[in-house]
C-alpha cells in the first residue's frame, strides 16, 4: 500500500522533470531554431515536462561524453553565443557544443533516428560560432553508433539565424510566416494558435 510519505518521492521526480514557464525574451537557444519556431515559444510560455529523449540524452551525455573526453582529450559543454540584431529587435543566440577537439565540434545524439537535418543545423551552428571548419554527429541508437562529418556550411548557418529571428519575433508577439512539420503529431497542437487558426480555415 502506498503511504503518504511515499508520494513525496513521486512528487520529487515530477518536480525534477518539469521545466517552469519562462518569460526570457532576450535569449534564443540554438536548439530552439531547428524545429517549428512556434514549438519553442509554446514550450517556453507553458513550461514542459522533460521528454524521454531529453532525459536519456542528459544522462548519456554525463556518462559517455565526459568519459570520451577523458580518453581522447577535448573540452566538453563548450558555450557559444552571439548577439543577433534584426529589424524588430535583438537577442543573444546561445548554446553548448558537446565536445570540441582540435578543429572539430562533436555533437552526440542519443536517438532512434540517426540521420536528422536538425542535428546538422545545430552542430553546424556551433562550429561556425566557434570559428571551426568542421563538425561530426555521433548518433547513438540502441543498435549501432553512426558517425557522419561535414565541413561547415555558411548557408545552413544563415538558415538557422533566420529561424532564430522568427523565434525571437514570435516570443515578442510579432507576426511571422514560418514553415512547420506535421501539426497533427505535435505535442503542442492543443495550445497552438497557428494550428487552431488552420483548423478554422
Ligand atoms: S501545432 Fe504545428 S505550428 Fe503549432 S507548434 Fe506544433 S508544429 Fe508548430
Amino acid at each position: 500500500m502506498v503511504r503518504a510519505s511515499d508520494i513525496r518521492i513521486r512528487e520529487l521526480v515530477d518536480e525534477m522533470l518539469y521545466r517552469e514557464p519562462s518569460d526570457d525574451r532576450d535569449t534564443v537557444y540554438v536548439t530552439d531554431c531547428v524545429d517549428c519556431p512556434m514549438k519553442s515559444v509554446l514550450k517556453r510560455r507553458n513550461g514542459h515536462r522533460v521528454t524521454r529523449e531529453m532525459l536519456y540524452g542528459t544522462v548519456m551525455h554525463d556518462v559517455i561524453v565526459s568519459r570520451i573526453a577523458e580518453k581522447v582529450g577535448g573540452e566538453t559543454e563548450v558555450p557559444v553565443s552571439v548577439r543577433v540584431v534584426h529589424e524588430d529587435g535583438q537577442f543573444t543566440l546561445s548554446g553548448r557544443a558537446d565536445l570540441v577537439r582540435g578543429d572539430t565540434v562533436y555533437e552526440f545524439k542519443f536517438t532512434e533516428k540517426p540521420v536528422d537535418r536538425r542535428y546538422l543545423l545545430q552542430a553546424n551552428a556551433y562550429a561556425v560560432l566557434l570559428g571551426l571548419p568542421r563538425y561530426c554527429i555521433v548518433a547513438v541508437t540502441s543498435r549501432k553508433t553512426y558517425l557522419y562529418c561535414r565541413d561547415v556550411d555558411e548557408e545552413m548557418y544563415g538558415e538557422l539565424i533566420e529561424n532564430a529571428i522568427k523565434v525571437h519575433k514570435l516570443l515578442n508577439n510579432v507576426k511571422v510566416n514560418f514553415s512547420h512539420g506535421d501539426c497533427r503529431k505535435c505535442e503542442y497542437k492543443n495550445v497552438c494558435p497557428v494550428h487552431r487558426q488552420s483548423r478554422l480555415l
